[in-house]
C-alpha cells in the first residue's frame, strides 16, 4: 500500500504568495523562520533558519461546513517546490507524534479514526486508516497545537 503526502493547494499557495487573502480574507503576516518547528506545508520542509516565511490561516477543506476546522500554517514566502517525493515527508520526522484523523469523502470526520500517533508510526496507522473504505483520506496536524500538517491518501 503506497500512500501519497500532498502539498497545500498550489492556486492558493500562490495567490497567499501574492497577496491574496487567506481563509480568514486577510493577506498572510511576513515573518523569519526560527528553523526547526516552521514547517511549510507546500514543499514539507522546515522553513530554514532566517528565511521569509508567511503565517495565514487554511482550511484545508473546499466549503464551509462544521467540519471544516480552521487554522494557522506557515509557508515559504517565495517560491518553493511542492513535496512530490515519495516517502514520509521531513515535517513528519521533528515532533515525537502527531495527530491523525480519516476523513469521509464528504470531508467529515469518521468518528475512531482520531489518534495521536509515534512519528515511526505515521505512515503505517494512515495505511491501516485508509483501507476501512470508509476513508477518502487521513489529515496530519500538529499534536500539541492541533496545526494542519498534510493530507495523506492512497497513491493512484
Ligand atoms: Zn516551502
Amino acid at each position: 500500500m503506497t500512500l501519497t503526502f500532498h502539498p497545500y493547494d498550489q492556486t492558493f499557495v500562490d495567490d497567499v504568495r501574492a497577496g491574496g487573502p487567506d481563509a480568514y480574507g486577510r493577506p498572510a503576516e511576513h515573518a523569519v523562520s526560527a528553523g526547526p518547528g516552521n514547517p511549510c506545508r507546500s514543499c514539507l520542509r522546515d522553513i530554514p533558519e532566517g528565511v521569509q516565511m508567511l503565517i495565514l490561516a487554511a482550511r484545508p477543506f473546499p466549503e464551509m461546513q462544521p467540519y471544516a476546522e480552521t487554522g494557522p500554517v506557515f509557508l515559504c514566502a517565495d517560491a518553493c517546490r511542492p513535496w512530490a517525493d515519495g516517502g514520509v515527508p521531513p515535517i513528519l520526522t521533528t515532533s515525537p507524534d502527531y495527530l491523525l484523523k480519516g476523513y469521509s469523502a464528504d470531508h467529515r470526520i469518521v468518528y475512531g479514526t482520531g489518534q495521536v500517533v509515534d512519528r515511526d508510526r505515521v505512515a503505517k496507522y494512515a495505511a491501516e486508516v485508509l483501507s476501512r473504505g470508509d476513508v477518502a483520506y487521513v489529515d496530519v496536524r500538529s499534536a500539541r497545537n492541533n496545526c494542519f500538517q498534510t493530507r495523506i491518501t492512497l497513491a493512484p
